[in-house]
């Protein structure tokens, strides 16, 4: 028979057909499937036989004739687990794991702790005399007789259900052959190998002693006998490694698939530099020969969204949930927008009827159909019906379907294992147990395997055995510490394994660590060409430790030098010091007829004198920003509703500035008209918020009674009353005061703003800046045909300042008649003719018209401090990339 050596044993014993002469046992750090692989490419003759290759507990379960189904999986353990702490009187007896229970991942650890506990000795009585020594060395430890219980605890549950784990099944075994011999009719080898780099644990150490009583058990070690030129390359990250990996794959898949073949990439076990190097490959349309990847359900779009159904039942139809179920619905795209937006308005936070009528009505009649579907204590198979039924109305991928028809099936199977069929919980129960479940869920095999692609092993798995060395051996994102694991759990401490190991078949930490290492030496031994792919910062943006202690335990003649390469073309520019910055001018003069009308809203005119940009993202392209609700109401709907409530008060003031009103009714008729949108549905809410808008308010009507007696105006216009025009050569400009007063000398043009930062008149009229307010005066004027006598800004917080506008000496003062009263040096207060004043606002508003009739936009902000703070086109225009020192730079 031809073989090819791999491992340093004779396999002249006949490996193939029915009843093979040699049988091979593999430990955890091999795949069957490629020991499999590798023996039907080295014999040409016969088939291979199910038990020719397979797992020391796959091997005991076939002498005890255990089918599948009757082995209990990982799931079902930690659900038995968690049922046998459930009765009151086994939660009582185990204080520690209850402290232990808060953690997320308790149950997956507890199980691992009672599987690596119970395969670390070989029997009962070694379990006690481990348990002593522990206790005479270390004392007493109420987690580990705690573990201890639990462990025997679970042992009689299995015995009782007829179910069985890997250290039941390798015990039972040994037990059957050594009292009985090898079960009559079974198959029986000649020989077995046990192939592993690892030391098998007490259990399998045993079992294995049973079998060589029986036929020969031999142990072969690997041949590793090359020579390997190495090479060490550090890269900047983990993913400029991966894209020069991928880089170099997709270079072979264009000259030759089969090229691919020589290749092996190792990578440690950090989902992290697997990510890394699958969106790598993914990029270059590089396929992995293994697929399978554990993150599979976690991370696919499709199965994430499958399961929202089942989040927005748990979540009461919790706003986010729902935002995601709207998102991801195929159909009209703007339906989405449509609904997250009134979504939002809404201040929804959750709640099935807060979905009902308006704009949502058939999205409300959706979700009621979800929440039908879903009743208070249901059984497992009822939830999953109800899940499946919903999946095929919404027209789901047969993948999917197949997906979750395998995933409750499973669970309900187990479910009836355990005796739990009949159990009814309410669905947040079953939401819980599913993300446990989820978390654990093993990805999906594609249904298409590809025939070729790169070849990915994690850094525990031993060399595969192959015909010829590995050609070119990639070792990715390798950390330095990479052999120093720890081998402790809840059961057995490293220090408890330290002790235990210097006198029984117990893994310590030193021991494991030598195991990894040999792996690691026998990749390298086993390649022609070997890369180590370090990188200098970790993915989390620590530095690296440096790789050369562990090359150099690695043991090759030649020396390790290092080739530091820097950063991946693909990331480099994205780490300069000043990221790229979009054009600060647009230049749109091809969307502009020359000579057309423009017509400009005020408040567009206002954004161009703020900044260019401003006005092109708000007025042109009408860019907006989804602001979720909140506590408190957005700047704008603050806006809204206080003008709204101000006017109430106005148009219930006397001339001697008394209110026939109160703040409260003004607020609550502002509140029926306008209501608030984007503040989070509740009363308490509503009561926390009117109370602070009532405080703005009595400031107001304080202030404002000061005015109308000092001034002794009248009110000739409101905001809803009146839309001025203004036509200019260059364009025509329309827009609404909020206020426009009459005085005996003419008019007063009054502007409410709900902050405090605005402008002085200086400031105004030395910049052209915020030119609304001079533009409504200009307008004014030419509308009643009297003087404009100013403008003000009355901010509408608690202080209610009324200190900046444009205003004029003439009329400033304690006297009766005066629009103000301001110290003298006050920035707003202007020493100039009026007529001056408004002129120069008018060239001012001309000059900006011409600008934007040539389709010219600059992000020029006129104060970038104050501007640019708060602006929501902060990422559109680029602002948000900038330094704090290229900022002033820019500006
Ligand atoms: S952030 Fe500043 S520069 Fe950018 S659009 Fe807003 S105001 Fe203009």
């Amino acid at each position: 028979m031809a073989t090819t050596a791999f491992w340093n044993t004779d396999l002249s014993t006949p490996l193939m057909g029915l009843r093979p002469k040699l049988w091979i046992a593999v430990g955890r750090d091999y795949s069957r499937e490629d020991v499999k692989q590798w023996i039907l490419e080295s014999h040409t003759a016969g088939g291979l036989s199910h038990f020719g290759v397979l797992s020391l507990p796959q091997l005991a379960a076939q002498i005890l004739g255990v089918p599948r189904e009757q082995i209990a999986t990982r799931s079902m353990r930690q659900e038995a687990l968690r049922l046998l702490m459930r009765p009151k009187a086994v939660h009582h007896r185990l204080p520690e794991l209850k402290r232990l229970k808060r953690q997320r991942t308790f149950f997956r650890k507890l199980d691992r702790a009672i599987q690596n506990g119970r395969s670390a000795f070989a029997h009962a009585d070694e379990a006690q005399v481990f348990s002593e020594r522990l206790r005479e060395k270390l004392g007493p430890s109420a987690l580990r007789s705690e573990l201890e219980f639990l462990g025997d605890l679970f042992q009689t549950w299995l015995e009782a259900a007829g179910l069985w784990d890997d250290p039941r099944l390798l015990e039972e075994a040994r037990k059957k052959i050594q009292e009985s011999g090898w079960p009559e009719g079974q198959p029986q080898p000649e020989k077995m190998l046990w192939i592993s780099q690892h030391r098998p644990d007490a259990r399998s150490e045993s079992f294995l002693g049973a079998c060589a009583q029986v036929f020969t058990i031999e142990r072969p070690q690997l041949l590793t006998t090359q020579k390997p030129v190495t090479t060490w390359q550090r890269w900047h990250t983990v993913d400029d490694a991966a894209e020069a990996l991928a880089e170099r794959f997709a270079s072979y898949k264009n000259q030759a698939d089969t090229d691919l073949v020589d290749d092996v990439v190792l990578i440690p076990e950090d989902p992290e530099v697997k990510r890394a190097l699958q969106r790598a490959l993914a990029l270059r349309g590089v396929p992995i020969l293994d697929p399978r990847d554990p993150l599979g359900p976690r991370k696919e779009e499709a199965l994430k969204h499958a399961l929202l159904p089942l989040q927005l039942a748990a979540s009461r139809f919790e706003r986010e949930s729902v935002v995601s179920f709207v998102r991801g619905r195929a159909g009209d795209p703007k339906l989405p927008q449509d609904y997250v937006r009134e979504i939002y308005a809404r201040g929804i936070h959750e709640g099935l009827a807060s979905y009902a009528g308006g704009k949502l009505t058939a999205l409300h009649e959706e979700l009621t159909r979800i929440a039908a579907a879903f009743k208070p204590r249901q059984r497992l198979d009822q939830i999953a019906e109800a899940h499946l039924k919903i999946l095929k109305d919404q027209k789901v991928s047969p993948r999917v379907l197949r997906f979750f028809e395998k995933f409750w099936n499973d669970w309900w199977q187990e479910w009836k294992i355990l005796g739990e069929s009949h159990r009814r919980a309410p669905f947040v129960y079953w939401w819980e147990r599913l993300r446990d479940r989820w978390d654990g869920t093993t990805g999906w095999i594609e249904p298409l395997r590809p025939t070729f692609g790169a070849r990915i092993y994690r850094s525990t798995q031993s060399p595969p055995p192959q015909s010829t060395p590995i050609r070119r051996l990639w070792v990715l994102g390798l950390p330095a510490d990479t052999l120093d694991e720890p081998v402790g759990d809840y059961w057995f401490t490293n220090r408890d394994r330290e002790i235990l190991s210097g006198e029984f078949q117990v893994l310590s930490r030193f021991e494991l660590r030598q195991e990894r290492l040999n792996i690691l030496k026998a990749w390298v031994h086993s390649s022609e060409n070997v890369c180590f792919l370090d990188n200098h910062w970790t993915t989390d943006g620590k530095e690296s430790d440096s790789l050369m202690p562990l090359l150099k335990e690695i043991d090759i003649e030649q020396e390790w030098v290092r080739e530091d390469r820097g950063s991946h073309p693909r990331w480099l520019a994205s780490l300069t010091r000043l990221p790229p910055v979009q054009p600060q001018k647009i230049d749109l003069s091809q969307n502009f007829t020359q000579g057309a009308d423009i017509r400009l809203k005020a408040g567009a005119l206002d954004d161009l004198s703020r900044c260019g940009f401003l006005a092109l993202g708000r007025h042109r392209w009408k860019c907006r920003n989804l602001e979720e609700p909140d506590i408190e109401l957005p700047p704008h709907i603050k806006g809204i509703l206080l003008h709204q409530a101000v006017e109430e008060l106005v148009r219930h003031r006397d001339g001697h500035g008394l209110f026939s009103i109160t703040s409260e009714e003004a607020l609550d008729r502002a509140w029926k008209k306008r209501a608030p949108q984007g503040l989070l549905q509740g009363l308490r809410l509503q009561g926390y918020v009117k109370k602070n808008l009532i405080e703005v308010l009595d400031s107001f009507s304080e202030d404002e009674a000061k005015y109308i007696e000092r001034a002794q105006t009248r009110v000739l216009s409101l905001e809803n009353d009146l839309k001025l025009t203004m036509k200019f050569p260059e364009g025509s400009v329309s827009g609404r005061p909020d206020r426009i007063d009459l005085h005996p000398q003419g008019v007063f043009v009054i502007d409410y703003k709900t902050s405090s930062d605005v402008p002085t008149g200086k400031r105004m009229l030395q910049d052209a800046y915020r030119l609304q307010m001079p533009f409504y005066a200009l307008a004014a004027q030419q509308h009643f045909k009297k003087a404009a006598l100013g403008l003000q800004f009355i901010c509408l917080t608690r202080k209610s300042s009324r200190s900046r506008g444009v205003f004029f000496k003439d009329l400033n003062g304690k006297q009766p008649g005066s629009l103000t009263q301001l110290m003298a040096r006050n920035a707003s207060l202007l020493d100039l003719p009026r007529e001056e004043v408004w002129s120069t606002f008018e060239t001012q508003i001309r000059e900006l018209l011409a600008k934007y009739a040539q389709g010219q936009f600059t992000t020029d902000p006129k104060d970038p401090r104050s501007e640019c703070r708060s602006c929501s086109l902060r990422d559109s225009c680029g602002r948000n990339r900038l330094t704090a020192e290229a900022e002033d730079t820019v500006s």
